[in-house]
């Protein structure tokens, strides 16, 4: 909307990643450089490029999909703490209508969850045999934004502990089938027997990734394979163990003990030069909004810097995603404005002083 009435925006200050001091200014909802005379100064503080939740799941509650008036909730929730992109990790609700919405963000999404029958969460997901990968990868790639999410281990109850979903060989020809469409694919893994064949079959991200070895961290980082560990939510695994404890002792402890080692987990990731992204996974069990908790967790135990952590939430994961990562002339102005430094304490990502979308003052 860049009518006669809308007037020019002017932002000072820092200009992360860069580092810069500067003045930018937003006209026809985009970042230029150029200095416009009677443009509205509407913030001054430290400017990030738009923080990019890499893990969230918009029309998901518990029980499943939600209506649009939850869904709305839920994308300001993200909006309001300075959250201007989304990566829907699946979603059993359609939620195309925010596309039109310039005042909610920009969201990628993954489809629907893809999961062997009764192998999952009730009400998430495509339940499928098997056979049926292929085509069901296929299905969603066409439906999604460029991802698709496959359930890659979860507890099978015959075995009483976390196991793969899928066979190897359906695994291959299932990712070589969405790259053909154009689809990146990710994964839902928390053991180590799924991974493997997931890198094997040349798997482009994984979520959460609590089971990853030392050798297979190598392989991710030689073939720049991402990984979005949603650090938060692995602190909730003692909780399923302990809803787990009395049927399945031998999930409980796999569940502890993956939960006892993320952070050195992580630590060797982030080392080995695994690209790394900050995702909440909000919208099953925890609420939305919450990736500066995200971001300080990534920074605190996962052994990342502070710039490195906010990276992973924002330009780095941007440009990931394929969008321009740095406020650069021309670029969509999506940013957030802090009074403090971010860099210098992180902790300030839970209070953005200003949020601008698409060129407007939305916080
Ligand atoms: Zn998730």
């Amino acid at each position: 909307m860049t009518g006669p009435t809308s007037r020019a925006l002017r932002v000072r200050g820092v200009v992360l990643p860069e580092g810069e001091h500067r003045d930018i200014y937003v006209v026809g909802g985009r970042i230029s450089y150029s200095p416009v005379a009677d443009a509205e100064l509407v913030a001054e503080g430290y400017i990030v490029p738009g923080l990019v939740d890499a893990h969230c799941h918009v029309g998901l509650d518990a029980d499943g999909a939600v209506p649009p008036a939850a869904q709305e909730l839920q994308a300001l929730t993200n909006r309001d703490a300075g959250t201007l992109l989304i990566r829907d990790a699946g979603s059993a609700a359609d939620t195309r209508w925010i596309d039109d919405r310039e005042d909610l963000p920009r969201i990628i999404r993954a489809g629907r969850h893809i999961a062997p029958t009764k192998r999952y969460i009730r009400n998430y997901g495509v339940e499928i045999e098997p056979h049926e990968l292929v085509e069901t990868v296929a299905e969603q790639a066409r439906r999604g934004d460029g991802w698709v999410k496959l359930v890659g281990d979860w507890i099978d109850r015959d075995v009483g502990d976390l196991a793969p979903c899928w066979p190897g060989d359906v695994l291959a020809d299932a990712i070589g089938k969405a790259h053909e469409l154009g689809a990146r694919v990710t994964a839902h893994v928390f053991g180590e027997e799924s991974l493997p064949d997931l890198l094997a079959a040349g798997i482009d991200c994984l979520e959460h990734g609590t089971g990853l070895s030392d050798e297979l961290i190598g392989v991710m980082a030689e073939r720049q394979v991402a990984l979005v560990p949603t650090r938060r939510q692995i602190d909730n695994f003692p909780t399923y163990a302990a809803q787990g404890e009395s049927k399945f002792p031998a999930y409980a402890w796999h569940m502890r003990d993956l939960h006892a080692r993320v952070d050195d987990t992580l630590r060797s990731a982030h080392e080995a030069g695994v690209p790394i992204y900050a995702g909440t996974d909000a919208g099953g069990v925890l609420p939305h909004g919450l990736l500066a908790t995200e971001i300080r967790m990534l920074s605190e135990g996962a052994g990342l810097s502070a710039y490195d952590a906010l990276g992973a939430g924002s330009w780095r994961a941007r440009r990931w995603l394929g969008m321009p990562a740095d406020l650069a002339e021309g670029a969509p102005a999506d940013f957030v404005v802090y009074s403090h430094d971010p860099i210098e304490d992180v902790r300030v990502l839970v209070a953005p002083a200003r949020v601008v979308l698409r060129g407007k003052v939305v916080v």
